[in-house]
């Protein structure tokens, strides 16, 4: 996915580097074509002034080390900063509650809502040896359950059975009864997709979100539908309070500029990227492997760090 931006940063800093001393114009030059990189990446303006001056102010204020050549240093800041738009330190998935722990799915239409629904499951069972059980609220879709259940067969995972008619309210309070008797650790629940941001939707949403708690509520992104990702974020978290997002069709050539966009727009972390259609195709989203997968530096930035770390020793022996 970050592809075309790997490149950028690639002929940017490969011109960096060939600039001896870093002054305030060198600076600029490198700022303005980083500026213009993110932007033609689909990241959304407010984000692309914060990061730049963000770096810039890094930049002018930090003290040279020995043995680390201007470039390198710039390179270290940008990375740290690309980092922390991405969300800083990982966020895994939270599965520390008393039991049944619930998970809240929304995300609009065609997103792959109800296919993460299953590659979470199937996550939470493997990784984390969880008992699951599956619950779908979309009653306005009939095709939805159906869905959801060959998935469950697929996973091997238990269904919240389908009752005609039930409201998603109440299919709500049976999933709890049945949790129980069925000794279910993780309840998901796959809701409405919604084809774009209708209100009505948004307020059954909103009543579910009360209803079921949610240890974790995570809003499924399409990452190829871009900027338009990022203003689905912002009024879904308006709406509902989200404790992180998850990414899908990683695997396509989208720009990057949702991934980039997430954590401003939302205030809370990418918790997983889709990266193909099987259930398996799901990664853990770590801010600090996809800089370096977009900055291709990570030899200069632990350089960098060793050189920071030996200047530090020095000023405590002084
Ligand atoms: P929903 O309407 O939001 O529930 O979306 P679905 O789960 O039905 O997914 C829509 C389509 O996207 C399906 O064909 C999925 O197989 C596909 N899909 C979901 N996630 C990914 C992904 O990460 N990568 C790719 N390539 N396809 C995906």
């Amino acid at each position: 996915m970050f592809n075309n931006l790997a490149d950028r940063f690639d002929s940017i800093f490969k011109s960096l580097k060939k600039t001896g001393s870093i002054d305030e114009s060198a600076l600029d030059n490198s700022m303005r074509d980083i500026r213009r990189a993110l932007l033609e990446a689909d990241v959304s303006l407010p984000i692309v002034k914060d990061f730049i001056d963000q770096v810039k102010k890094e930049a002018l204020g930090k003290e040279v080390l020995n043995s680390i050549t201007p470039a390198q240093m710039i390179i270290k800041i940008v990375n740290d900063e690309l980092i922390n738009i991405l969300g800083s330190e990982s966020s895994e998935l939270n599965v520390n509650g008393v039991s049944p722990i619930t998970f809240l799915f929304a995300g609009l239409q065609g997103s792959g809502k109800t296919t993460t629904v299953a590659k979470v499951a199937s996550y939470l069972k493997k990784k984390h040896n969880k008992n699951v059980m599956l619950v779908s609220l979309d009653i306005n879709r009939p095709a939805a359950f159906d869905q959801l259940k060959i998935l469950s067969e697929k996973i091997n995972a238990f269904i919240l059975p389908k009752i005609e008619e039930q409201l998603p309210i109440d299919i709500v309070k049976r999933s709890f009864e049945t949790a129980k008797l069925q000794e279910v650790d993780c309840i998901l629940y796959d809701t409405a997709g919604r084809t774009n941001i209708d209100e009505q939707l948004m307020n059954e949403l909103s009543s579910l979100e009360k209803e079921i708690n949610p240890l974790e509520t995570l809003l499924v992104l399409d990452s190829l539908t871009g900027q338009e990702a990022v203003n689905v974020a912002a009024d879904f978290s308006e709406k509902i309070n989200l404790t992180g997002s998850i990414l899908t069709r990683i695997d396509g050539d989208s720009r990057g500029g949702a991934a980039l966009s997430m954590k401003f727009t939302t205030g809370c972390p990418i918790k997983f990227m889709g990266t193909g259609e099987l259930i398996d195709d799901l990664e853990i989203f770590y801010p600090e492997r996809i800089a370096n997968r977009i900055l291709g530096m990570g030899d200069i930035v632990t350089l960098v760090e060793k050189a920071s770390e030996t200047l530090e020793e020095e000023n405590a022996e002084k």
